[in-house]
C-alpha cells in the first residue's frame, strides 16, 4: 500500500468525542485494564468505537494491544488462543468473550525491512494479491493502517479517554463517509471480501461511500470468486441476516456485484417470462426477512436461498424436462441438485440449508397440485410452514397460486369438519410447478 505517514496522528480528547469508560462493557474495561497494568499498550477499537461514537449500540468490543498472544494468555484465567488467518486471543468472562488482538502490519514485502522470506514465512499471497494470512505483529500505527476503513481504525484508551486517530477517522465520521484507508485497488486485491464489508457498513450507518473507495467494485468483483465460499457464507449472513438485507441487496445489484455472487440469479432476473414476479418475490423475501428482525421472530438464511434461486430452480427444471425429456419430477430433483451446487461454488451453502432449500422447492408442487394422498402428509411436514409462507410470497408476487394460499389457510383454520369439507372441493391445479 502507499507508505502511510506514520508519525502523524490526532489525539481526540473526551471533551470532544463524548465516550466515557462506563458506557463499555465491564469485561472490556478489565481486559483493558489487566493489559494496561501488566505493562502493555491497549485500546477498544473497531466497530466499538464508532458505533459508540454514531450513538449505536455496540455488537461487541475488540481489544487491540502490542501484546503478543503468548504474552495475552497467562493474564487471564480462562483464554483461548484461536485463529489460523489471524491468531486471536478469547479472554471469557461469563458469557461474554473479548477478542484480543496484536497489532498487525500490512506490510508489502518489498517495503518491510524484514528479509522477504521471512516475512513471506507468514505470510502468504495468491497471484491475484490476495492475503491468505498476515500474522506480521507490527505497531499501533502500522495496525492503524492495515484496518479496512477509517471509521474502523480509531483507538479509544478508557484509561486516558483519548481516541487516537492515523487515519481521519474522526472526521469521516462526523461526515458520514466511509472510506478505504490506503489505494482502495490495492486494499480489495488484498481482500475482496471487503467489497461486501463495505456495502454493509453503508446500509447499516447509513453512510455514502466516498468514491475513490467505490470506483474499483466493477472491475474487481470477480475477486470474489477466489475467496473461499465458506468466508462468503460468513459474510452473506451478516449481509442478510442483520436487518438490512433489502438495502445491502440494493447495493449489490447498483455495485454489480449480483451476477458475481448470484449468478444465475441474476440471470433469471432477465428472463422475459418470469423476471419481473422474480424481482418482486426477491425484494419481497428480504423485506420480510428484515421486519421479522425487528420483531425478534426467528429467520433462516435457507429461505433467502430458496427466494433467490427460485427462478433459476424453475428455469433450470424446464430445460431438464425440455432437453433431457425428464419427467417434472425428476426434473425438478435434478434442477434442484444443479442449481444448489452451482451457487455452492460462490457462497458454500451447508448441508443443512441445502435440504431445506430442497424441501421447501418440493413442496411447492405438492402444495398446488392438490392430490388427496399429499394432503395430510404435506400438513405434517417438518418443511410445511416454511414452504406455506414461500406459497404465499409467490402469491404477493404475481404468480398464479392465490387459489392454493387460500386453500392451504382455510384448511389450517378448519375443524375437522371444515378440513372435511375443503376435503371435497379441491380446486384444479393452479400453478405449474
Ligand atoms: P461489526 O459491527 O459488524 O462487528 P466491526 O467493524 O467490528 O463491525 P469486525 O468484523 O468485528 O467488524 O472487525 C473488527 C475490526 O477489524 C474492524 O473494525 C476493522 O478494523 C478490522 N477488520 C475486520 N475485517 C477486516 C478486513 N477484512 N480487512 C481489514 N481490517 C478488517
Ligand atoms: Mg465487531
Amino acid at each position: 500500500m502507499n507508505t502511510p505517514n506514520l508519525s502523524s496522528f490526532t489525539r481526540i480528547p473526551a471533551s470532544t468525542h463524548g465516550i466515557r469508560p462506563q458506557q463499555l462493557s465491564k469485561a472490556a474495561l478489565q481486559v483493558i485494564t489487566t493489559l494496561q497494568e501488566a505493562g502493555f499498550t491497549a485500546y477498544i477499537v473497531g466497530g466499538g468505537v464508532r458505533d459508540l461514537l454514531l450513538n449505536k449500540h455496540p455488537k461487541d468490543f475488540d481489544v487491540a494491544t502490542s501484546a503478543h498472544p503468548d504474552e495475552v494468555r497467562p493474564l487471564f484465567k480462562r483464554c483461548h488462543l484461536i485463529g489460523r488467518r489471524f491468531r486471536l486471543a478469547h479472554v471469557y468472562f461469563g458469557p461474554h468473550i473479548i477478542e484480543v488482538a496484536t497489532f498487525r502490519a500490512n506490510i508489502a514485502p518489498d517495503a518491510a525491512e524484514q528479509p522477504a522470506e521471512e516475512i513471506e514465512q507468514h505470510r502468504k499471497h495468491t497471484t491475484t494479491g490476495m492475503i491468505l494470512r498476515d500474522n506480521i505483529y507490527g505497531t499501533l500505527e502500522e495496525d492503524a493502517f492495515r484496518r479496512d476503513f477509517t471509521i474502523n481504525a480509531l483507538y479509544y484508551d478508557p484509561t486516558s479517554g483519548e481516541i487516537l486517530d492515523y487515519t481521519d477517522g474522526y472526521q469521516d465520521i462526523q461526515q458520514r463517509t466511509l472510506r478505504i484507508i490506503g489505494d482502495p485497488w490495492q486494499r480489495y486485491r488484498e481482500d475482496p471480501v471487503r467489497m461486501l464489508r463495505a456495502l454493509r457498513f453503508v446500509s447499516k450507518l447509513e453512510f455514502n461511500i466516498h468514491a475513490d473507495s467505490a470506483a474499483p467494485f466493477h472491475n474487481l468483483a470477480a475477486l470474489l470468486t477466489h475467496v473461499p465460499t465458506s468466508r462468503l457464507f460468513d459474510e452473506f449472513n451478516k449481509l442478510f441476516m442483520n436487518g438490512h438485507a433489502y438495502a445491502n441487496y440494493e447495493l449489490i445489484k447498483q455495485y454489480h456485484l449480483l451476477p458475481i455472487l448470484f449468478r444465475q440469479t441474476a440471470d433469471a432476473l432477465k428472463d422475459a417470462t418470469v423476471g419481473a414476479n422474480f424481482a418482486l418475490l426477491i425484494e419481497k423475501a428480504l423485506k420480510n426477512t428484515d421486519e421479522r428482525i425487528r420483531q425478534n421472530k426467528p429467520v433462516t438464511p435457507a429461505f433467502l436461498f430458496a427466494a433467490l434461486l427460485w427462478q433459476p430452480y424453475n428455469l433450470c427444471s424446464l430445460n431438464f424436462q425440455k432437453h433431457h425429456h425428464q419427467t417434472p419430477y425428476i426434473a425438478n430433483l435434478s434442477s434442484a441438485a444443479e442449481v444448489i451446487s452451482q451457487q455452492n461454488k460462490i457462497i458454500g451453502i451447508p448441508r443443512r440449508l441445502a435440504v431445506f432449500i430442497r424441501e421447501t422447492w418440493h413442496l411447492q408442487s405438492l402444495l398446488t397440485s392438490f392430490r388427496k394422498r399429499h394432503i395430510t402428509r404435506v400438513i405434517k411436514h417438518p418443511r410445511f410452514r416454511a414452504a406455506y409462507d414461500f406459497l404465499i410470497l409467490r402469491a404477493a408476487s404475481g404468480e398464479d397460486c392465490q387459489i392454493a394460499v387460500d386453500w392451504w389457510t382455510a384448511y389450517q383454520a378448519g375443524n375437522d369438519a371444515e378440513r372435511h369439507e375443503l376435503f371435497r372441493n379441491i380446486p384444479r391445479p393452479a400453478a405449474k410447478t
